[in-house]
């Protein structure tokens, strides 16, 4: 494969990173991963803006402007003949010549840039998405600040490990009683009709997948209510699901052992899937 560092296109086992990188030693960077569909990239415009926003966050300086990390996208999902699959983008806060906890001075410091693709066929086909998930629920301890895209993902791993050990696919995790969202999706309830969903905050991502597909619903007469919900009245919905860059919109079939509605996806989610797929299409890039 063929990635992008700093200004050049490398081949894989070329691409090497200073071991003073902020990114390695403190997590000190932000990320995106944005979906290719059909050689097209699927929201990138969202992702750019909130990009900006996670490195605004963290006083981080943007080393690109959006029209060439468009192009840096576009130029690796040709090199690597992506038809359908993920871009995954980093920016750390550079590599200062020393290990400190002060920010190194930005007029001497370069962020550093990462860009590779993973390959994925069957991403919008996908049979996980015709079986649904199973999730888990574990305790949010996470800091206070998950609405900024860091690379601090242990705690969001361990989850993930945490579902495997326990036979699920993923988990979600609860704040004072309440679902914040999955360790790399966010996360909602169906009742009747209604899509039920946490509101944003600092406590959650802002997911790009998750603004569109509110909107897609509520434009096919949806209806959508973003509030905070509890484990208990997940277990007692009619359908759950998840959405993410990666995973689109994902059913959710089974919570703690308790299966939703008769254990298979429901009306909802599939629906939404179709829509989003379709509609996220027409603004590809
Ligand atoms: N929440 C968390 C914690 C995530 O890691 C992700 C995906 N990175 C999301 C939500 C979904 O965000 P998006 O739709 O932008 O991929």
């Amino acid at each position: 494969r063929t990635v992008y560092l700093n200004g050049q296109y490398l081949p894989e086992n070329e691409a090497s990173v200073s071991i003073f990188d902020r990114g390695f030693l403190m997590a000190d960077g932000v990320y995106e991963v944005t979906s290719v569909l059909g050689g097209k990239l699927i929201d990138f415009d969202g992702h750019a803006v909130r990009l900006q926003r996670s490195l605004d966050a963290l006083d981080i300086r943007n080393p690109i402007s959006v029209a060439d990390l468009l192009e840096v996208h576009r130029e690796l999902v040709r090199l690597n003949e992506i038809d359908e699959g993920m871009i995954y983008l980093q920016i750390t806060r550079g590599a200062p010549g020393d290990r400190d906890f002060v920010f190194p001075d930005p007029e001497t410091t370069e962020p550093t840039i990462v860009l590779f693709t993973q390959a994925k066929p069957g991403l919008a086909d996908s049979p996980a998405a015709k079986i649904g998930m199973k999730v888990i629920s574990i305790e949010d301890i996470r800091w206070g600040r998950r609405d900024i895209k860091t690379v601090q993902l242990l705690y969001p791993s361990m989850g993930k490990m945490m579902a495997k050990k326990a036979g699920a696919d993923d988990a979600w995790m609860i704040e004072d009683g309440f679902v914040t969202e999955g360790t790399s999706n966010n996360a909602y309830i169906v009742k009747g009709n209604k899509i039920i969903t946490r509101a944003l905050s600092n406590d959650i991502l802002h997911g790009i997948t998750r603004a569109a597909v509110l909107r897609f619903a509520q434009e096919a007469q949806m209806e959508v209510e973003e509030r905070n919900f509890t484990i208990e009245e997940a277990k007692a919905a009619d359908e759950a699901f998840v959405t993410s860059a990666s995973t689109f919109v994902m059913p959710v079939v089974e919570i703690d052992g308790v299966a939703l509605g008769a254990g298979v996806p429901g009306r909802v989610a599939p629906r939404l899937r179709e829509i989003y797929l379709e509609e996220s299409l027409k603004t590809a890039v």
